[in-house]
């Protein structure tokens, strides 16, 4: 690769469909959104700027380059150029982030989301999935989303449901919220969620295709073989956040009200171990960040530091690394910024501790979930903090842990010894 190429091979790019067969009907709103007539009724998701597969699929999720190349791939050969020397330093080279448009052509199933120390302990894998939902547009006079339950629920009644796939019954049991488009709403790991018909979402979340089932009947899925991540459904329920969730408690999942100012956050703070949303407009003057953009007003055009116009527009969809430096909005432009949470913030939040057996009582779940207190030899010493670089191929050039850091030790080893107390 001659040195124009390799430059070439990290920069803002348009990012072409990712989409493919779901259990659920919908797509139509995403074609609406880049502007064609809403035809599709089975593609009711696309996986933006993805280095996620399928859970259990070797390659389906994998978002590819314009130049054919996977993302996933892309990073793995420079991943400084697309992260940035910061988050490889000190949250690895992967690319914490998974961005999906969704078209609900009908109410989602009843399901929940494993947290961070469930996946570490029980999956093999540091990420949980908590995700966020920007409600872009809603076709539905009433547009709802179902979060979290009433009041406490107790195992036996939930594996009960379950079982008897007793929809009403889960249905009415969970908080039906109305939703209007410009709401950003934060869907902590472990709560019961679905998001009702006729609503397109931008979503953010950890990248994991992790989804504990609670409702499939009437739905092309069969839970008792695909809903339970193959944990079985005693140990998978334990995931799900039981507690109750009251209208005060719910709220503080919501971000602040859009000012209209040129970078609108969209978050609330309970989003920053996982990810970060902005609305951004003409004026805005952005930091050098990788970042996940989809257009959602107008055109324009984005104009980095080294001179390079990027133009933009409305249903557009763009990966932007972070060699690509700060750069100036221009033009009657509007999108969505998505970024992978502060690099602090993403170490901060990965569970290094034991995990208690007993998730399930009320006390454990009733908490909104946050990141696992760091062990107190984090807290101590700040001076000997790790010191070591992560190298391009991903591992650490210490030679006192002579693996690929991110991909091939355990989660918790890597922590510690980038944590280093
Ligand atoms: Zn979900």
């Amino acid at each position: 690769m001659t040195a124009v190429e390799y430059v070439r091979s990290c920069a803002p790019m348009i990012l072409g469909p990712n989409q493919f067969r779901h259990f659920y009907r919908g797509g139509g709103g995403i074609q609406r959104l880049h502007g064609q007539p809403p035809t599709a009724t089975d593609m009711p998701e696309d996986w933006i700027a993805s280095t996620t597969t399928r859970f259990g699929a070797a390659r389906q999720g994998l978002s590819e380059l314009p130049d054919g190349r996977l993302l996933r791939d892309a990073i793995a050969q420079d991943p400084i150029g697309w992260l940035g020397s910061e988050h490889l330093d000190v949250a690895g080279g992967e690319f914490d982030l998974l961005v999906k448009l969704i078209d609900a052509g009908q109410r989602l199933i009843v399901h929940a989301h494993p947290d961070r120390e469930f996946a570490t302990r029980h999956l093999g894998c540091r990420h949980g999935k908590t995700e966020a939902w920007i409600v872009l547009a809603t076709e539905n006079p009433e547009p709802l989303a179902f979060l979290g339950f009433r009041h406490h629920v107790d195992s036996d009644t939930m594996q009960d449901w379950v079982a008897g796939q007793d929809v009403e019954a889960m249905l009415g049991a969970l908080n039906a919220v109305p939703i209007a488009a410009g709401d950003a709403i934060l869907v902590p790991a472990g709560i019961p969620h679905a998001i009702g018909a006729g609503v397109l979402i931008a979503e953010l979340q950890e990248p994991t295709d992790f989804s504990v089932v609670l409702e499939w009947k009437g739905f092309d899925l069969d839970g008792a073989v695909d809903g339970h991540l193959g944990l079985g459904y005693p140990l998978a329920l334990q995931c799900v956040d039981r507690s109750e969730w009251s209208t005060d408690r719910l709220a503080r999942l919501w971000g602040p009200a859009d000012d209209g100012s040129a970078i609108a956050r969209l978050m609330p703070t309970g989003a920053d171990p996982f990810f970060r949303a902005e609305r951004i407009r003409a004026g805005a003057l952005l930091d050098p960040s990788v970042a996940v953009l989809i257009g959602t007003r107008g055109s324009g055009s984005i104009r980095f530091a080294g001179g390079e116009e990027f133009p933009f527009e409305r249903g557009q969809t763009a990966i932007i690394p972070h060699t690509a430096g700060s750069a100036a909005v221009h033009g009657d432009l509007e999108f969505i910024r998505c970024r992978p949470p502060g690099p602090v913030l993403a170490v901060a939040s990965i569970p290094t501790r034991e995990v208690p057996d007993d998730r399930s009582e009320p006390d454990q779940s009733a908490k909104t979930r946050q990141p696992a207190p760091l062990p107190d030899r984090r807290r101590r010493g700040g001076s000997r903090r790790c010191r070591h670089r992560v190298t391009g191929n991903g591992s650490c050039d210490s030679g006192a842990f002579p693996v690929r850091c991110w991909r091939s030790a355990a989660p918790s080893d890597v922590v510690r010894h980038h944590q280093a107390r």
